[in-house]
């Protein structure tokens, strides 16, 4: 199914600005990932800077956490954060976020710093500073 036509669409997300952005740049086609038809369509990798941003707010558990606690962590991937923290995904494809996500990505597959994110527990960033902060009273 992912492949050089594959696509997504408006319906795929919850963001308005993701909605918006699609129905302005989009061709009418059909969803590769929630199945729509007659609607605005783009590849997912066009969307890719505005996925950007926000891999900068999360962290690798597994580059933070010692093995110790890691082990007892019930974590989430990143996707999961996105649809959780940030509703961005809808829920015709939240079965698919994660393919999805991946393809919105996929240019950055050689970087394999930000790539490897989909593949792992993420801790936001900014909880990390509370737990360094905690460390140093
Ligand atoms: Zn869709």
């Amino acid at each position: 199914m992912i492949g050089q036509d594959t696509l997504c669409c408006e319906n795929c997300f919850s963001d308005f600005v993701l909605k918006r952005y699609i129905k302005e740049n989009g061709q009418q086609g059909s969803c590769s990932f929630c199945g729509s038809s007659s609607v605005s369509c783009l590849p997912p990798g066009s969307l890719e800077s505005f996925f950007i941003p926000l891999l900068g707010l999360y962290v690798p558990a597994e580059d933070v956490m010692p093995t110790e606690l890691l082990k007892e962590y019930d974590g989430s991937f990143f996707w999961e954060r996105l649809t959780e923290e940030w509703v961005i995904f809808s829920d015709e494809v939240v079965e698919q976020a994660d393919d999805l996500l991946k393809e919105i990505l996929a240019s950055l597959s050689d970087e394999t710093s930000y790539f490897r994110f989909l593949d792992v527990w993420v801790v936001e960033a900014c909880e990390l500073d509370e737990d360094v902060k905690r460390e140093r009273n």
